[in-house]
């Protein structure tokens, strides 16, 4: 009886979505077809559960954000108890809140040295565009008024508003709107295992680098405002560049006055194993976004951190900044993010990260590379990827690249483990407090997912 009403719900649900609900990133017809939507109910820990109380590892902490876990009281207090006290107010008119000033000053101190001053937003989309408005701002008020244009890579992802889209370098985005704005110039990005050919990783690293600099000698440097990138290219598929390449990316953007930005929107809040993937990876950006972890996805909640040289002469030169939003620092938000760092802190999360269950989901990770479709394993802190290939020598992919990827990721969603395809590439970014046990139960399901997957192809 329970069961058969549990069912009726399930589908109840499925239809009524599929009715009315417009999904991201999602073909609507398609998913249709396919039976509608998987209706997630309840998550506790690093497991999510569905309304037919199927239990699912969550390999992806939701989209990259849930780093702390989920069904953490502390942050759900943090919220009932900012809300009993005030819900909301705006800090438009000379007007902040508790949380909003007491996570500004927590942010300048986590952050790398130099970065000081927070704009609150409540996505990295929205963080990305205020950074494009502030950035023109900069320029103008520093008299170098032609430096209006960002540079952004290929395959980038700084989210789906227009101006993040058109710092993002995803064509299929492109094609469906007439992006990129003008004013959005991309570059190579520094992506060896489809890119590489015959050069050694740090060789290519070198050249992606390079395209920055032909690029920028191309458009002028008195025509170029910033380069933006993502220090570990999350949406694009993990993709870890050489250490040639971070240092050489810095030493052009100094060379030519170019303001650097690391949207650390996933790599922020640990996920690399340092608090912030500007460390691991020996940037100093000029600005930084944040977003997703920051709150650990419980309330949205991003912000610009923005250094002294930008901060200093917006403020000094710059009157009023004619940009904001209704929930700009929203108390609630801002309350939730402070619960949220202070856990991580309690728990030492980050260095744990770095140290050990880090190392420990690295080498797991690293046990996949002898199996047939595997061209490539790589990673960083509590990010990884798989790449499938046809031809592990020669990195060739499958024909129809997208197919194979898809099946496995069907596979692993059936063997109780959500993974992300994104393309032939299977990348995992798991809540930040997956334990030893937990991460082989992760394996152990992506490399049944694998197994299942060669099976069908042939290749086992
Ligand atoms: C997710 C993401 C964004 C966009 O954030 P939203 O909150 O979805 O708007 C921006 N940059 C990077 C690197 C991201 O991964």
């Amino acid at each position: 009886m329970s069961t058969q009403l549990s069912r009726n719900e399930t589908a109840w649900w499925r239809e009524a979505d599929a009715k009315h609900h417009l999904h991201p990133f999602t073909d609507t017809k398609g998913l249709a077809n396919e039976g509608g939507s998987r209706i997630i109910t309840k998550a506790e820990g690093v497991w999510l559960t569905d309304s037919e109380g199927n239990r699912i590892l969550d390999g992806m902490a939701g989209l990259w954000c849930v780093n702390m876990g989920y069904g953490r009281k502390e942050l759900a207090l943090a919220a009932y108890d900012q809300m009993l006290e005030l819900p909301y107010y705006n800090t438009f008119f000379k007007t902040a809140t508790p949380p909003s000033v007491e996570l500004s000053e927590k942010l300048a101190k986590i952050t790398p040295d130099g970065l000081n001053h927070v704009f609150y937003g409540s996505s990295g989309s929205d963080a990305n565009d205020t950074i494009v408005r502030m950035v023109r701002h900069f320029w103008n008020l520093a008299r170098k008024p032609t430096k209006k244009i960002f540079i952004s890579r290929n395959n980038a992802y700084h989210g789906s508003t227009m101006a993040a889209a058109s710092l993002g370098g995803m064509a299929a985005m492109h094609g469906q709107a007439d992006l990129p704005l003008p004013g959005f110039e991309h570059v190579m990005q520094p992506y060896w295992f489809d890119l590489g050919g015959d050069l050694t990783p740090d060789e290519l690293g070198l050249k992606a680098a390079e395209a920055l600099e032909n690029r920028i000698l191309i458009l002028g440097a008195q025509n170029v405002a910033a380069f933006i990138g993502e220090p570990v290219q999350g949406a694009g598929g993990v993709i870890i560049p050489p250490e040639s390449y971070w240092p050489k990316v810095q030493e052009i953007c100094r060379k030519y006055d170019i303001l650097l930005i690391a949207d650390e929107v996933i790599c922020g809040f640990g996920r690399t194993g340092n608090w912030f993937g500007c460390e691991t990876f020996g940037i100093s950006p000029d600005i930084m976004p944040l977003a997703k972890g920051i709150s650990s996805g419980y309330l949205p909640l991003s912000a610009v951190m923005v250094g002294e040289r930008v901060a200093g002469t917006l403020i000094e030169d710059g009157g009023e900044f004619y940009h904001g939003f209704t929930y700009s620092g929203h108390p609630v938000c801002c309350a939730v993010a402070l619960a949220n760092i202070r856990l991580m802190e309690e728990e030492n999360i980050v260095e744990k990260v770095r140290s050990k269950t880090g190392p420990y989901l690295q080498a797991k990770l690293n046990e996949l590379a002898d199996h047939p479709l595997v061209g490539e394993v790589r990673g960083v802190g509590f990010l990884g990827a798989i790449e499938l290939a046809k031809d592990k020598a020669t990195r060739a992919r499958f024909a129809d690249v997208g197919t194979t990827g898809a099946l496995c990721k069907d596979y692993a969603t059936g063997n109780g483990l959500i993974m992300r395809a994104v393309g032939d590439t299977l990348v995992v970014s798991p809540p930040l407090i997956m334990s030893k046990p937990e991460i082989d139960e992760l394996f152990k399901r992506a490399r049944l997912s694998l197994d299942m997957t060669a099976k069908d192809l042939g290749v086992m």
